[in-house]
């Protein structure tokens, strides 16, 4: 068994600061085959391979999920991508779901200190569910790079305008509110 320290895992413990420093504890049985398991030896806490990311319990292989995310960016329904990859509406919404959370707080984590040259800033109303509760979406987009650094659905209140901005202040270079 191989017990290098594995440069491509590191701890998922939040809390931990010895980050680097994982060995492989050995294997988890799953319905396909087997899992590496790790540990990390600062904080001693075990964990596999895909906690802490969208392919945790996952029952079908990870380029599938990675090419529903794909469809989906592409402007591909849920239903469409259903048929196309054999899977229940259900599953794909979920998953779908799964992805945009992760995206999210992928985003709010590494999206920091950008600088924004021409910030185009657009609210579309749209229909939530049942098509009778409207809504809105606000987005903001940065002209040069096409960088979309936030958005936010709701009513279109000062409230929301306000948060919205101050998102994308907070994250970027840019002062709004001196
Ligand atoms: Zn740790």
């Amino acid at each position: 068994m191989r017990r290098s320290s594995t440069a491509s895992q590191s701890c998922p413990n939040e809390a931990c600061d010895g980050k680097d420093r994982v060995v492989l504890h050995g294997f988890s049985k799953v319905k396909w085959g087997r899992r590496r398991r790790y540990r990390c030896t600062a904080c001693n806490k075990t964990f596999g391979a895909t906690t802490g990311t969208a392919y945790k319990r996952l029952q079908h292989p990870k380029v599938k999920f990675d090419r529903v995310a794909a469809m989906s960016v592409e402007g591909i329904s849920k239903s469409a991508i259903a048929r196309i990859e054999g899977l229940s509406w259900n599953t794909v919404s979920r998953w779908l779901e799964l992805a945009s959370a992760l995206a999210r707080k992928f985003n709010d984590a590494k999206l920091r200190g950008y600088d924004l040259e021409e910030l185009q800033l657009d609210e579309l109303n749209t229909f939530l569910g049942n098509r009778n509760q409207k809504t809105w979406v606000y987005a903001g987009i940065e002209v040069s790079s096409r960088l979309w650094p936030t958005t936010l659905v709701g009513p279109r209140t000062w409230r929301n305008t306000k948060t919205f901005i101050r998102r994308i202040a907070d994250s970027s270079e840019w002062a709004p509110f001196p």
